[in-house]
């Protein structure tokens, strides 16, 4: 049995070692761009949506391994997915690292649970959520984000 701890870990690393679908979409519907002045991370997200279903979803930028895992997860989760359904998985995972959700209850986070743990990381909150909030820029229309603002 491995420990959440020891699972975060092991997870984070992963990803932030091989992120998934890092890289440039040659066309998009969607973008936007996030900061995060606190630690220095930057991402820049392009989508493909078609009728209102994420087709692809790609990042670029630089961010410590926090940033880039959840940047990493994010965009395999949310392929394939609905607007909605994306949107409704950016409010969750926003209370999830703030330490507001119950996770001992059935939830569709996957993955994604593992970054339970940095509500006990509060000077990391918005590394992990930089990425969604910048998708819920780029699916609103916003070409920008900063953490200032989340
Ligand atoms: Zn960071």
């Amino acid at each position: 049995m491995t420990n959440p701890q020891e699972l975060y870990q092991q997870v984070i690393l992963e990803h932030n070692k091989k992120p998934s679908n890092f890289g440039v979409l040659e066309s998009c519907t969607h973008h936007a761009d996030g900061l995060n002045p606190l630690c220095g991370d930057r991402i820049s997200l392009k989508l493909i949506v078609k009728d209102s279903i994420i087709e692809d979803v790609k990042f670029e930028g630089q961010g410590c391994a926090i940033d880039i895992s959840s940047a990493s997860i994010m965009t395999t989760t949310i392929k394939g997915k609905t607007i909605e359904e994306a949107l409704e998985l950016v409010e969750k995972f926003r209370s999830l690292v703030r330490g507001d959700f119950n996770s001992n209850l059935p939830h569709n986070l996957g993955k994604l649970i593992v970054f339970e743990n940095v509500k006990n990381l509060p000077a990391r909150v918005k590394c992990a959520v930089l990425p969604w909030a910048t998708l819920r820029s780029a699916l609103k229309g916003d070409v920008s984000v900063s953490t200032e603002d989340i």
